[in-house]
């Protein structure tokens, strides 16, 4: 265990039990406030198809499993948790953006994802749209 994640236990155990229950994977029972890649949103369809309802948490490892595959851009929901907790989404996010704008340097991609955020556009190709109309 990482010092992070000791760190972030001894938060966790003073949770009640109900907020403690809402942290453990539906599936195979990782805590997710553990892990940060376990940080994340999907759009609500998505994840109301894979876990069978939008109460609850899946680990990352769990989401990608009902999936079939690796998690894409498309799938997240952009917000601030996706881009400054969710390791793993934030990181899927930049590298899905700077292929679709490959002249733009991970600070003007940050910015644009945290201006879709208070414009609550959270569809990636959504934003990739409005990011084209206004740059051409
Ligand atoms: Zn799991």
């Amino acid at each position: 265990m990482t010092k992070d994640q000791k760190s972030r236990l001894k938060y966790y155990k003073t949770f009640s039990k109900e907020d403690q229950a809402e942290w453990i994977c539906n599936d195979c029972g990782k805590n997710c406030f553990l892990d940060k890649n376990d940080y994340y949103m999907l759009h609500s369809p998505l994840f109301f198809r894979l876990n069978g309802s939008l109460k609850g948490m899946l680990c990352m490892d769990c989401v990608e499993k009902k999936l079939g595959r690796k998690l894409s851009a498309d799938d997240i929901r952009i917000c601030r948790l996706t881009i400054e907790e969710g390791r793993y989404t934030r990181n899927i996010l930049l590298k899905y953006l700077s292929e679709t704008f490959p002249t733009f340097t991970e600070e003007v991609i940050l910015d644009i994802l945290y201006q879709a955020c208070e414009m609550k556009i959270d569809y990636v190709e959504s934003l990739i749209e409005i990011v084209k109309w206004k740059t051409e």
